[in-house]
């Protein structure tokens, strides 16, 4: 009975420093897009020629657009 509870015990501890390790890396995971922004890639406008971040681009057969719209006139 006593080796039950030194288990019982043993178990429990084993589970806690799993569920720790398991938080700890979430939070190491959540921490690490705000920690590494990085420099963002600007395009330039084939239209209009304004610059945008690359995400916002709207691709086309001639290079790259601020929007739907440019993209469009540029391309007829
Ligand atoms: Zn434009």
């Amino acid at each position: 009975m006593k080796y039950l509870i030194v288990l019982a015990v043993v178990v429990v501890a084993i589970w806690v420093w799993r569920q720790n390790r398991r938080e700890e890396a979430q939070e190491r995971a959540a921490a690490r897009p705000r920690a590494v922004p990085g420099p963002q890639a600007m395009l330039r406008c084939a239209h209009c020629g304004v610059h945008l971040p690359a995400a916002d681009a709207v691709a086309g057969r001639q290079g790259s657009y601020c929007s739907e719209t440019h993209r469009r006139l540029g391309e007829t």
